[in-house]
């Protein structure tokens, strides 16, 4: 985990002692190339929810907005090509680029630090991929450099240049950072050791050890309520636990970490602001 990563946790932490919020506690689960699996606890829905909705609409990323072409031979029409460039994940640098202002917006004059020029040029018979697209930044790149864009036959070619800019979720999802969801890590009380119940397990959380029946990981647990089933839960109990599970993988624009400490980043930023109003409205 990520100095910063620990510094937001931590600075909820300080918020919890002057009693503005209550300590939650994060542990990484798992963390393997661009998934991320974190243990929420003393925390609840609401906050947990939360963080996955900003991660979704207001994390910001980096995508191509807007696309100048000079040539396009490619069987994909103009707007098509201009679509599949916009989804086209790209590298962000969150230090070096912010979001554009409501003026860069509606003027669609975007700053250097809002925005980054990309230029493509590919002459048939050939594949174009998102390599191909040479950009002013090397910091901005196409995450996933041979995803395929068209194909150009013998004496076709693509000229064009593209803008991207810094956007959220919220306006299209071409900026969402990548997809999140959470879950409870139930509670599993064995009441009797009815081997039964381990057999009827799909995921193995219930197991045979040495004839006695044993939770082996509440975690991979599903609830799926099978186990239950068995004999009416008069061996096995299953319900909800107070901690959650959220997985975040990433669409390759920005880390996994990266994502959740910007999501509660933002939420403390709109926290301040509502407190701020609030003070304001008293
Ligand atoms: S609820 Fe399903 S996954 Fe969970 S322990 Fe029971 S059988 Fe296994």
């Amino acid at each position: 985990m990520s100095p910063l990563f620990l510094m937001v946790v931590a600075e909820r932490r300080e918020e919890n002692a002057e009693g503005v919020y209550r300590t939650m506690k994060i542990a990484k689960i798992k963390g393997k190339g661009s998934m991320l699996q974190l243990q929420l606890s003393d925390t609840n829905d609401w906050y947990v929810n939360v963080v996955r909705r900003l991660i979704l609409s207001d994390v910001p990323t980096i995508a191509i907005e807007i696309v100048e072409i000079q040539k396009n031979d490619s069987i994909l029409y103009d707007e098509v090509l201009s679509h599949r460039l916009g989804l086209v994940p790209l590298t962000t640098d969150l230090k070096s680029y912010r979001l554009p202002s409501a003026e860069e917006i509606q003027t669609q004059e975007y700053l250097a630090q809002s925005s980054c020029k990309f230029t493509l040029e590919a002459k048939g018979p050939c594949i174009v991929y998102a390599k191909d697209l040479k950009s002013k930044d090397p910091k901005v790149k196409p995450a996933f450099p041979d995803m395929p864009l068209t194909k150009l036959l013998e004496g076709q070619e693509i000229r064009l240049e593209a803008t991207a800019v810094m956007g959220v979720g919220r306006t299209h999802a071409k900026w969402s950072p990548g997809h999140t969801f959470y879950r409870r890590i139930p509670e599993i009380t064995i009441k009797s050791s009815n081997l039964a119940c381990a057999q009827v397990c799909p995921t193995g959380t219930l197991a045979d050890k040495g004839g006695k029946l044993q939770v082996t990981d509440e975690k991979t647990c599903i609830l799926c309520m099978a186990c239950v089933d068995v004999d009416s839960g008069k061996s096995v109990d299953v319900k909800p636990g107070t901690d959650f599970l959220l997985h975040v993988e990433s669409y390759g624009q920005l880390e996994s970490a990266e994502i959740v400490e910007k999501a509660i980043e933002v939420f403390n930023v709109q926290l301040k602001e509502f407190d701020q109003l609030v003070k304001q409205a008293e």
